[in-house]
This record gives C-alpha cells, structure tokens and sequence, in this order.
C-alpha cells in the first residue's frame, strides 16, 4: 500500500512540558535518592526507638531479677524469724545452728543481728569466711570488692501471741548480691555493669574477647541507694543510617540520573535539529512546488492521485482534497471525451506514453477548456520499487491561443494579398474597359443623333440605341468607380436623393427579379431623404443587397417575394436623422449566422459566389458614417439594413 505524501503543515509549538522531558531521569533519580535518605533517616529513628525499648526493658528485668532476690532473701528471714520466735533460747548459738541462718550466711548474708525492741543487740551470726566465689560462667558477672557497699534487709520479730520481740537485720555486700545473680542472658546481648555512687564499676559482666559497640543505657537501681545499672550493647542497633557505600551508591546513581538526563536533552536537541531540517525541506519543497509553473500530480498503479500541487489545483480549478483519492475518470476531463481520455490513460499505466509527452485538453472546474501537455515518468518509492507515475503538466492553452491568432493572422494577409491581386486585376480590367466603353458611349451618342435624323426610323430602334447608350454611361461609371477605389483619390460623395438611387438601381434590376419569379415590392418613404454619398458606390451596395434577396428566394418553392424599404429615422447622435434602406426576403434566412460572418472576406455558400459583396458593401456604409445589419425575418427569411445619415435639404440641392 501506498501512502500519499501530506501536503506540508508547519509543526505546532512544543510545551514547555515537552521540551522538558530531557530532564526526567535526572529528576527521577534525584527524587529516588531523597526518598531513600528519608526512607532510611526515618527506619533508623524507628529501629534506634525500638533498640532504647528493648535496653529498657532488659533494665527493668535486671531490677525486677533483683528486687525478686531481695524478696526471696526477706521471705528467708521472716522463715528466720519465726523460727526463732518459737525458741525461748537467747544468745548467737541459737543463730549459729539453725540451718536456715547457715544457709543465708553462705548464699549473702555478710551478718545477722537480732535487736530487741530497745534496739539491743540479741543475737549475732557473722560469715566467717569470704563468700564463696562462684564461677563466671555460672552466673556471668565478676564483681569487685574494692567499693564494700553494703546494704541490709530488716524484719520485725514477734513472738507467738504477737508481742513485738525486736527485728532481724541481715546485712549483705551489694557485690555479694550481684555476685550470686543469674545474669547469664544478657551476656550476649550486653555488657552490664553496676556503678558505685563513686563511679567505680562494682559488678560487671565484661569479657575480654567482646567489647560494646551501642550506645550505653544507665539507670540508678531503686533497690540499692546511689547504686547505677549499666547496659552496653555489643551490637549497635542495626543502623539504616547511609554508610559510606550505600552513599557512593546513590550518588551513582544521581550521577547516572544527570548523564541520562544530558544524553537526553543532547539527543532531543539532535531530533529536533532533525526534525527542523525536516520541516525547513519540507517548507522549501512545498514552496517550490507551489510556485513552479508545471502543475505536479503523482498517481499510483491504478491511477488513483496521490498528490498534486497547488499549481495542478489552480489549473483545473478544484481543491487539493477533493482530487487526492480519485481515480480515472478524473472530474477535469470534458465529458465528451472521457472515453478517450480513459484510453490514453490505461496507455500511460501501461508505460507506453511517449516521453516526448502529449497534448491534450482538460476542462477547469468553471467549464472553460485548457490544452495541457502532459509528460509522465515512472515514480519509484524510496525503496527504488515502482509504485506508480509522477506527471507535470504544463498549460499550453496560451501558446496556443497565440499560435491560433498566428494562423488567424496569416490567413488574414493571405486574403488580404489576394484581396491585394483581385484589387490589381479591377484596377486593371477597369482600366481595359474604360476606353471601350467610352467608345460605346460616343458612338451610340453619335449614332442616336444620326438616327433621329432618319424619318422612317421606327422609334423603338431609337429607344434601344439610347439604352445602349445608358447601359454604356452606367458601366462605364462603374468603371470609373473602381478605378477610384483602387486609386488613392478622394471618393467623390455629393448630395443625392438616396431614395432616387435605390429607385433607379431597383428598376435596372427588374429584369433579373422578373427572371427569377420574384415580386418586389418597393415601399419608399416621402420624407426628404438627401444624404451626401458616394452615389455609385451606394448603388452597389443595393444593387448587391437586391442580387442577394434574389439569389436566397431562387430556392424557395412557394413564393417568392422581395421587399425594398426605406425610412427617414432619428439619428442617435447629435440629433441628426438617418435614413434606413433595407432589402428583406422570404428565403432560408441567416441560419444563426452573424453579420460579421456574413461579411467575412471571401465567405459565401454560393456555388459561384466570391464572398465579398457584402464585406464591400458594409465597408462603403461604414466609410458614409452609417451601419449595416442583418436580422431574420420573423415571417421566415433575411432583412438587410443599412443606415446613412442625412443631410438637410437647404445645404446642398439635391443632384440626380
Ligand atoms: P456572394 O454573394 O458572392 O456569396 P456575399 O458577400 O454577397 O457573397 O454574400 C455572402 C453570403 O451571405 C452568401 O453566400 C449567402 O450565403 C449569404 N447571404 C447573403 N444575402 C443573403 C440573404 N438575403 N439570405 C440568405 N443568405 C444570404
């Protein structure tokens, strides 16, 4: 399938949007790395928060392990203490062999006293030895006797009826307490140790081999007085923070991001410098297709026009949408010839048009005819195949307007050469017959005297001799009036009574209208009717007008009638009057033809006709100032006018 090519539209502004487009990955890119930064800024708050949580509830676990223990150890002295109120034996022996007492002596406690209600001293059990040292691994923590913080625990003593018997103190080391705390599970989370209020550590759970990395939490234990509880994680809290790598990553890809976005605008200034040398071609190519003077169109295999330009559209009068799409028969063809235009047009498909190109006429869509020259060649699409054929056609309908004047010219001197040769001959047989009928003239003159003096003569003899000797004054007139003619003299017009005139050439032509059966009838008008003319050439001009009528009425079967008229009419200009002559006929009449074709030298459709009568007779009025027209009879038939202007009568005497 084949596309045709659009007719050129210049490209609409971009957006700012558009033109912008360059700098998405840079901005992509950059808004990915913020939203990682705050992605990560905020985990790292969340994780940091959760890590505090956890360190404070691993404190609050070790406090309550220890307020626990302490519990245990008063629950263990008021066992104490109701076992010795159930002893009346007084004294630290007593102490010395309850179990229970031995027992807390060697898990904490450094002493035991027992105090009266008077705050004496009862009894007494002390911790012989050091307390046993227990192994790190059982319980995790080493301790430090350098602080000697001790604390105690105190229970009120009562005997069976409940009378107050004192109270039971049990003093313990801090260290001791700490020293026997199971704080085996947070070894491998923290480092824990116990401040005393001097800063020294009094308890902890270090190890060589590990040290702390978190952030230490501390808090004072509410068991013990200026005592702190420090816990230091091993491990950091898994921090989001943006270490060094992730960094150099995002600033890579914030790099990348900028690169593409460079290449980006690089390549779309590339296109668009592309895309206006494009359309630069494009708008140079319509504007010289637009202004060439061959008109362009492209048509595929099957005819149907692809493109035209805007020189084919002005040429045939149709718009460019309205032909691209058709195909054969084109709407520019003249329906009278489509057919042959369908022909050469399956000639031109086929490849056998002449590459001379060929002639041919086309009809502009306001119905006058142009004559174009067409030459087609093969139209290749851009793959080199051939997908149909380019034309331009040229409007030759001027050259040959021009080249029909040429032939109209030289036909026009031909005749005016031969008009030229005929003038020639008459100025020459005029002069030949010139002195022969003057001799006619003399010598019928002589002889008519001579015979008026025979008595016996018969009269008609006479009659006859001065009509030869009419005949031969008027001939010879003739003759003289086509010397004048073809001689550079001035025509000789005087004043005449041109209803005489028409008068006396109708009666020298009685006998040709008697031979061809035709009545005439002869209607003069009464008005003075005196023009100044050239009489013998207005003479012709009737004499010529009355042959004519006799000549058209000669075919007719019926009757056959010729009718002479002559009017005194008002004259269009300045007022004077005119006076009309016409010679009407009932013959086949004009036929549609004009006058000037009427009058067309050497135009006639007589058999012996020479077609120059009525081309004479209009140049004879026209040079007397007056018209000659032909109209057709409404009768049927043709009417000959013409007009002459008339002159008063007290200015010239009418001769005759
Ligand atoms: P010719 O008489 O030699 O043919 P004209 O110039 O006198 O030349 O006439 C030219 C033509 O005009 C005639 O051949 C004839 O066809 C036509 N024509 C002239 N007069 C008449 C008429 N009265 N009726 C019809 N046709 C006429």
């Amino acid at each position: 399938m084949s596309h045709s090519p659009q007719p050129f539209q210049p490209r609409p502004q971009e957006s700012w949007v558009k033109r912008s487009f360059w700098l998405l990955p840079g901005a992509l890119s950059l808004v990915f790395v913020v939203w990682i930064v705050m992605w990560t800024e905020s985990n790292d708050a969340k994780i940091r928060e959760a890590h505090r949580q956890t360190l404070i509830a691993d404190a609050s676990s070790v406090e309550a392990q220890l307020a626990a223990r302490l519990d245990i150890e008063r629950a263990r002295l008021h066992d104490v203490s109701s076992q010795l109120s159930k002893h009346s034996e007084r004294g630290d022996a007593i102490l010395a062999r309850l179990p229970v007492v031995v027992a807390g002596l060697d898990r904490l406690w450094s002493g035991l006293t027992w105090l009266d209600n008077d705050m004496q001293m009862v009894a007494r059990a002390k911790r012989a030895t050091p307390m046993r040292d227990r192994s790190f691994d059982e319980f995790g923590i080493r301790t430090y006797e350098k602080s000697g913080q001790a604390e105690h625990l105190e229970v009120p003593m009562a005997d069976a009826s409940g009378q107050p018997l004192g109270k039971l103190v049990a003093r313990y080391e801090i260290t001791d307490l700490l020293k026997s705390t199971d704080l085996v599970w947070l070894n491998h989370r923290y480092e824990v140790n116990f401040i005393s209020e001097l800063g020294e550590v009094i308890a902890t759970t270090a190890q060589p081999d590990k040290s702390p990395e978190g952030l230490p939490y501390e808090r004072p234990l509410s068991a013990f007085k200026q005592t702190t509880l420090r816990l230091s994680p091993y491990e950091s809290a898994a921090s989001w923070r943006l270490n060094p790598r992730t960094m150099a990553s995002l600033a890579g890809l914030l790099l990348l991001g900028t690169i593409a976005s460079y290449l980006t605008h690089h390549e779309m200034r590339q296109v668009r410098r592309a895309m206006d040398d494009t359309q630069n071609e494009a708008a140079w190519r319509q504007s010289m297709e637009d202004s060439a003077l061959v008109g362009l169109r492209a048509r595929d295999a099957e005819g149907r026009i692809l493109y035209v330009n805007k020189t084919l559209c002005d040429m045939v009068g149709y718009a460019r949408e309205a032909l691209v799409g058709l195909k054969p028969p084109l709407p520019f063809w003249p329906p009278d010839a489509v057919d042959a235009m369908m022909a050469r047009n399956l000639n031109t498909l086929a490849g056998r048009t002449p590459s001379t190109g060929f002639e041919t006429r086309w009809k502009h869509q306001d119905g006058h005819l142009i004559d174009v020259m067409i030459f087609e060649a093969r139209l290749v699409n851009a793959a080199g195949i051939h997908i149909g054929w380019m034309g331009s056609i040229i409007d030759i309908s001027e050259r040959k307007r021009l080249e029909e004047k040429d032939r109209q010219h030289t036909e026009t001197l031909a005749q005016h050469a031969r008009l030229n040769d005929m003038g020639l001959l008459a100025s020459e047989l005029a002069h030949e017959l010139n002195q022969p009928l003057t001799a006619i003239v003399s010598y019928s003159a002589g002889l008519r005297v001579a015979m008026t003096k025979i008595p016996t003569l018969q009269a008609d003899v006479i009659a006859a001799v001065e009509e030869v000797h009419r005949h031969a004054r008027k001939a010879g007139d003739i003759v003289n009036w086509i010397r004048r003619q073809t001689s550079r003299s001035e025509p000789l017009r005087r004043l005449f009574d041109v209803n005489t005139v028409v008068a006396e050439v109708i009666e020298l032509r009685k006998r040709q209208i008697q031979r061809v059966g035709a009545d005439l009838t002869l209607d003069l008008t009464t008005s003075p009717s005196s023009a100044l003319i050239d009489r013998i050439g207005i003479e012709q001009v009737v004499t010529n007008l009355v042959r004519n009528a006799a000549d058209a009425v000669t075919g007719n079967t019926g009757a056959r009638c010729i009718w002479v008229q002559s009017r005194v009419v008002k004259g269009l200009a300045q007022g004077g009057q005119t006076i009309a002559v016409s010679v009407s006929d009932n013959g086949p009449g004009l036929q549609g033809r004009t006058i000037d074709v009427l009058c067309s030298t050497f135009y006639s459709t007589k058999a012996d006709g020479m077609g120059l009568g009525l081309g004479i007779c209009r140049s004879i009025v026209e040079s007397h100032g007056g018209t000659l027209t032909a109209l057709e009879r409404p009768d049927g038939g043709a009417q000959f006018t013409f007009t002459l202007p008339t002159e008063p009568m007290a200015a010239f005497p009418p001769t005759t």
